[in-house]
C-alpha cells in the first residue's frame, strides 16, 4: 500500500479523488489517496501552490512531487522541495490552449472586434486577408506553444517559433536562444507568448523587444504576466507600435482594479482562463508518473532546477 497525499486546493479533492481512483485501480496500484497523512509516510505527494504546504522537507520517503498545474515558478525555488518535482503536461490543458489561443488569433487576424464592439454602423468590405499572409510567432516552444503552433500552421498562418533549445517542429520556422529572438520577432505580426516564469524570461518583452515587432502587430499573452514589461507595452500601445494586447496572466491576480490594462479599448483582459488542468486527463498523467516511480523508471516531466521549468 502506498501513501499519496493530496495537497492542492481542498474543494478540488472530491473530484480527483474519483479519476485518480479510477486511473490507480486500472494500473492494480493499492493506494491510500488523503488529504491528510503522517509526512513521513507519504510516498507521493499531488501537489498545486494553492494549498498550505510550503515545508517538503518532513515529507523524507517521498518519492516525487506531482504538480497538477504546468507553471512551477511559485515553488521551483523552495529549498526544502527536495524531491523529483513534475510539472503537468495534460492533454486536456494542451487542447484548452490551442482553442484560446487559435480563439484570440483569428480573432485578430478577421479584426472581428471591428464588428463586434463597435456599435457603429460599419459598412467597411474589405475582406481580411488570409491566414497565409499573416505571420505568426510563439515564444516557447514546449508542450503548449509546439501544439498551439502546430494548429496555427494547420489553419494556413506561417507560424515562427522560439525556444531555448534547437527544434524541429514540422510546419513551424525554429529560432532558438538569444540570437534566434530578433529573427523570431521581426516577422511576427500577431506575437503568443508561451514561455515559462523564469529569471531568464522575464521581461523578455520589453522597450527593445517591442520595438523589434512590425508596427501594428498584436500580442497574446497566455504565459506568465512577468514576461511583459508592462510600463513598455502601455506605452508601445500608447504609440501604436503594438495595436493591441490580449492579455490572460499579469504579475499580480488577480489584476488589480485600477491598472490602467482594464482600461484601455485596445487591450483585452482575461481572468487567468486561457486553459486549465483537467481532472479526468491530468489524473492519468499523474498516476501514469505514480506507476513509472513504483516501476523505478524516469519520471516524465520532470522540472529543471537550474532552468527553472
Ligand atoms: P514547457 O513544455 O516547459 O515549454 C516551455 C518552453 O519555453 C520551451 O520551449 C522552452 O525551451 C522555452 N523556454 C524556456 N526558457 C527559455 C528561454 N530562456 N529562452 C527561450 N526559450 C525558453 O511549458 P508548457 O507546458 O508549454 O507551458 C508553458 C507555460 O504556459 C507554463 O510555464 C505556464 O507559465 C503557462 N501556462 C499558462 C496557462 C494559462 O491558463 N494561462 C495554462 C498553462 C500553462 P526548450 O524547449 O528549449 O526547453
Amino acid at each position: 500500500m502506498i501513501n499519496i497525499l493530496f495537497a492542492a486546493c481542498p474543494e478540488q479533492f472530491s473530484r480527483y479523488e474519483r479519476h485518480l481512483t479510477r486511473c490507480l485501480k486500472q494500473e492494480g496500484i493499492t493506494a491510500n489517496l488523503t488529504t491528510s497523512c503522517a509526512p513521513a509516510d507519504v510516498d507521493y505527494l499531488v501537489y498545486a501552490p494553492n494549498s498550505a504546504l510550503r515545508d517538503f522537507s518532513p515529507y523524507t520517503r517521498c518519492k516525487a512531487v506531482l504538480s497538477l498545474w504546468a507553471g512551477v515558478e511559485t515553488i521551483v525555488s523552495n529549498k526544502s522541495l527536495t524531491q523529483p518535482l513534475c510539472r503537468m503536461v495534460d492533454k486536456g490543458l494542451r487542447q484548452g490552449m490551442i482553442e484560446w489561443v487559435t480563439g484570440h488569433t483569428l480573432r485578430y487576424h478577421l479584426g472581428m472586434d471591428k464588428h463586434i464592439v463597435n456599435s457603429g454602423q460599419i459598412w467597411d468590405e474589405a475582406n481580411p486577408p488570409l491566414a497565409q499572409h499573416r505571420p505568426v510567432t510563439i515564444l516557447g516552444m514546449g508542450a503548449l506553444g509546439s501544439s498551439c503552433g502546430q494548429a496555427l500552421a494547420q489553419l494556413g498562418f506561417p507560424v515562427t517559433g522560439w525556444s531555448r533549445s534547437p527544434k524541429a517542429i514540422e510546419g513551424i520556422t525554429c529560432h532558438n536562444g538569444p540570437e534566434g529572438l530578433k529573427k523570431a520577432l521581426q516577422t511576427a505580426q500577431i506575437l503568443i507568448l508561451l514561455l515559462p516564469d523564469t529569471p531568464q524570461t522575464e521581461n523578455i518583452m520589453n522597450t527593445n523587444t517591442l520595438a523589434q515587432m512590425p508596427k501594428g502587430s498584436v500580442i497574446i499573452n497566455s504565459g506568465r504576466g512577468p514576461l511583459i514589461d508592462d510600463k513598455a507595452l502601455l506605452e508601445s500601445l500608447d504609440q501604436g507600435h503594438i495595436s493591441a494586447a490580449c492579455l490572460d496572466v499579469f504579475r499580480i491576480e488577480p489584476l488589480p482594479k485600477d491598472h490602467p490594462y482594464w482600461t484601455l479599448p485596445n487591450v483585452t483582459v482575461t481572468p487567468h482562463i486561457a486553459s486549465g488542468t483537467r481532472t479526468v486527463t491530468a489524473a492519468e498523467v499523474v498516476v501514469e508518473n505514480i506507476v513509472r516511480g513504483e516501476q523505478g523508471l524516469p519520471f516524465l516531466y520532470l522540472v529543471d532546477r537550474t532552468l527553472g521549468y
